[in-house]
Formats: structure tokens, C-alpha cells, sequence
């Protein structure tokens, strides 16, 4: 998409997300995990302001902790503005003004999704006219989870989780998510996980088979069913988590207790999902766990992946 050269400004607007299963096999030569996973984009969002400058540029601010966000060329929104430019042989720059509301380091794709609102913004801005798939491509280069905030809406993500295809939802599913002040990092929580199974496997354990996402989970999300959904939702990641953050059991518990279908560790975490079996359960939900002390947010899925913005 091209913008003429007076409206140089673009509002993208890119959606955080939420793994309802995560099947993790084996490491792989390039070293990420072999992964099967059921994706939803959730209405918690990351809005980036792309101006035309000389250099690439950005300002970060939100209604998250941002302590932990790179300002400079290690950010993702900015490794992704100059892969484009590379790729698009363009030889200006850009102001990027990320305005974040995805926890950082939770778990939810936060950097995924700037990076993916910074490919929709740069393409649009500079007229560079890229298809979905030439952008999708580019997503998988800078992380795992970037083509996913492009895609949005439900998927099923295999490989790195970046292999993807849209699967069938109805309906909407709401959630109680809740955050925490402390991050955790996605390659240690892997560790951790590989460290887990190694201590635990049997000599004679029969070889892991390749990750895939269940039936139950697909059948689940294509009947729009939120009880269905509690039952089959799994995520490999949750016991790494819970050895690396005991107390993030008894917040799991907690919710169930409070009337959530079900609690589930959010990818890498440390934030949790709750889904809840309607929008006024899910209210009644988010109410308690404030109540209790925890920052708990409602959210809805699915959502659409990275928009420009009227
Ligand atoms: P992952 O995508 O690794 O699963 P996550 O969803 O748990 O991560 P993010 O908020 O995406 O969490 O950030 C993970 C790390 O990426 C941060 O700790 C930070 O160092 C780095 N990072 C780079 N760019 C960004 C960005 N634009 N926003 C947030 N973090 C970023």
C-alpha cells in the first residue's frame, strides 16, 4: 500500500497474543524448539505513529513498564524499519512512536507485535508496496511470533511458529489476563523446560513424536465452545514456568477458585490467561482478581493482526 506524499503519517495498530496450546518437541540445528501451537490475538494492543525523518528513529511510551524496552537499534519495531528499508532499497528514515499496551516480557508478543505494526507503517509510508507475503516473510526474519501479529485473528503456528495457517473460530472468546511486574525471559524459560524434561525422562522413554496441535483444541475453537476450550488448552511452557515462579501456581489456582473455565500460563509468561465462559463471567472474574491484590485485564479474542488505523 502507498500513501500520497501530504498524509505522511500512519497509524498501525497491532494486537498482542495469547497461546492456547503450545506443544514443544525437540531443539532443532538452528536452535529454536519444534513447535505446534494454537494462536489467538487478543484486544490488547501496541499503536505505532510512523513520520517520515532522515534517520530511523523512536520514542516508547505506554501504560506498561517499560524498564526493560531497548530504546535503540535493538528495540524490534527498529530492526524491522531497517530490514525493510534494506530490502525495499530505501534510503530514508523514519520516526517510530510506540505506544505500548501489551505487558513487556510477559509472555503476550508485545515486541512481535511493534515489529509487525513497523512493517505495515514503513510499507505504507514509503509506498514500498510489498505483498502480504513478501511482509510475512520478512516477520519470520526478525521473530517467531511476528508473522502471527500480522496474521492476527486464530491460528495454528508449526516449525518455529512461524509456519502458519489460519484456523476457524467462532464466536468470541473472553479472557482475564493477569500480569505481573517481574518478566520472564523466553530462551530461559526453554532452558528450563529442557532442563525439566532431561531430569525427568526415563532411559527408556519412547522417542517424542512431532508437535502438534489436538483435535480437541481445533474442534474447540471452531464450535466457538469456551468449555471445550478449558478443557483442551495446554502449554508445554507452564511447568517451566512454574519452577522458575513457584507463586505463579497459586495465582493459577486462585482464578480457577474465582470461577475461571480454566488458567493457563501465557507462552513464555509470566502472565496468566483465564478464560471465562461469557463476557459478564469474564467481568465478574476480572472484578475478583483486582479485589485480590492482581492487576487482572478483560480481553476478547480474536482480533484482526497489524491495521492501519483511520
Ligand atoms: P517473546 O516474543 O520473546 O516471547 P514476550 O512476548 O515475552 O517475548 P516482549 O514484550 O515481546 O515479550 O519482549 C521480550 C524482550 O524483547 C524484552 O525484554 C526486550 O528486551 C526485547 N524487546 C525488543 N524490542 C522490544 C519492543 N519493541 N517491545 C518490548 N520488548 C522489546
Amino acid at each position: 500500500m502507498s500513501l500520497s506524499a501530504d498524509s505522511a503519517r500512519v497509524h498501525v495498530r497491532a494486537p498482542g497474543k495469547i497461546n492456547v496450546f503450545l506443544e514443544v518437541g525437540e531443539v532443532q540445528e538452528d536452535g529454536y524448539h519444534d513447535v505446534a501451537s494454537a494462536y489467538q490475538a487478543v484486544s490488547v494492543f501496541e499503536d505505532v505513529w510512523a513520520t517520515t525523518a532522515d534517520e530511523i528513529t523512536i520514542a516508547v511510551s505506554g501504560t506498561v513498564d517499560l524498564a526493560q524496552v531497548p530504546q535503540d537499534d535493538r528495540n524490534l519495531a527498529v530492526r524491522a524499519a531497517r530490514l525493510l528499508a534494506q530490502e525495499a532499497g530505501w534510503r530514508g528514515g523514519v520516526h517510530l512512536d510506540i505506544r505500548k499496551g501489551v505487558p513487556v516480557a510477559g509472555g503476550m508478543g508485545g515486541g512481535s507485535a511493534d515489529a509487525a505494526a513497523a512493517l505495515v507503517a514503513c510499507d505504507a509510508l514509503w509506498g514500498t508496496g510489498l505483498s502480504v507475503h513478501e511482509l510475512h516473510e520478512l516477520g519470520a526474519r526478525l521473530g517467531a511470533d511476528v508473522p502471527f501479529a500480522l496474521m492476527g485473528g486464530t491460528a495454528v503456528g508449526m516449525g518455529r511458529g512461524d509456519e502458519l495457517s489460519p484456523a476457524l473460530a467462532r464466536g468470541r472468546f473472553d479472557w482475564v489476563l493477569v500480569t505481573h511486574a517481574f518478566g520472564l525471559s523466553t530462551p530461559e524459560v526453554y532452558a528450563a523446560l529442557d532442563a525439566h524434561r532431561s531430569r525427568y525422562a526415563l532411559d527408556i522413554a519412547p522417542p517424542r513424536r512431532r508437535p502438534v496441535v489436538e483435535a480437541d483444541v481445533l474442534h474447540a475453537l471452531r464450535a466457538g465452545d469456551a468449555a471445550m476450550l478449558a478443557e483442551a488448552a495446554r502449554n508445554d511452557l507452564q511447568v517451566a514456568a512454574l519452577a522458575l515462579r513457584p507463586e505463579l501456581a497459586t495465582v493459577l489456582a486462585e482464578g480457577e477458585r474465582a470461577g475461571a473455565l480454566a488458567g493457563i500460563v501465557s507462552g513464555s509468561g509470566p502472565t496468566l490467561a483465564f478464560l471465562a465462559a461469557d463476557r459478564e463471567a469474564a467481568i465478574e472474574l476480572q472484578v475478583l482478581l483486582s479485589a485480590a491484590g492482581h492487576t487482572a485485564l478483560h480481553v476478547h479474542g480474536p482480533v484482526p493482526g497489524a491495521r492501519i488505523v483511520d
